[in-house]
């Protein structure tokens, strides 16, 4: 994939695409940076989606935020999950999205597209989506009872030694907003893994004890 993501000289990646809307701003932080002043929610490895709409910073639980408030900037946490950014071309609501594995059999992305239609009338056909670093197949390797909840259509998985098998969440994401009605050109995806580039972002993987989170972010500015 690497679809054309820019590093900006503030540390934080851009999706090329979504930057035709100059009615939003985004951005996935890295080691150096995180985007600012941003509402989040209390994750908990869920497929519960919040709108965001006179929500406090933190105030409730969950995985996902929607809005289509102008000046909102909305934001979810990682170090290896999959964080995904929506925005909807003709309403102009926003999402972000923090996908680990338990998100993903949950349908996260999913859910969170529905919540779009049902708050916003959004038409999963108008949405674009950019799928940031996150641990890719190279290094997401797990266990069968990790890998069995991705059978038989949700993930890729591939044999790579008796017993253990990885996961391409990302996939697994991007198959859902597929399936969903999100156009296979709406989608981008850096192709980056948090594991293999550890020097630029942080990994749980990697570093369990210390594990540092990235901020990904997208607010609608009119
Ligand atoms: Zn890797």
């Amino acid at each position: 994939m690497n679809d054309s993501f820019r590093l900006g000289n503030d540390g934080i990646y851009r999706c090329d695409a979504f930057q035709q809307f100059v009615w939003q701003k985004h951005g996935f932080g890295t080691r150096a940076a995180n985007p600012d002043d941003c509402v989040t929610l209390r994750q908990i490895h869920s497929n519960q989606v919040v709108n965001a709409n006179g929500l406090k910073d933190r105030e409730r639980e969950g995985d996902a935020l929607v809005t289509d408030l102008i000046g909102r900037s909305i934001a979810i946490r990682t170090a290896d999950c999959v964080p995904i950014l929506l925005l909807d071309s003709r309403t102009r609501a926003v999402a972000s999205i923090h996908a680990g594995w338990r998100g993903t059999v949950g349908e996260i992305a999913k859910r969170t597209l529905e919540r779009m239609e049902e708050d916003f009338e959004s038409d999963p056909a108008d949405v674009y989506a950019a799928i940031g670093p996150c641990i890719r197949a190279c290094c997401y390797e797990v266990g069968s009872e990790v890998a069995d909840q991705f059978e038989p259509d949700l993930s890729n998985t591939y044999s790579i030694k008796p017993g253990k098998r990885t996961v391409d969440l990302a996939g697994a994401n991007r198959r859902q907003l597929l399936a969903t009605g999100v156009g296979p050109e709406h989608i981008f995806d850096c192709g980056l893994c948090t594991t293999c580039l550890c020097e630029q972002f942080f990994s749980y993987r990697r570093q369990p004890e210390h594990p540092g989170r990235m901020l990904s972010a997208i607010a609608r500015l009119g």
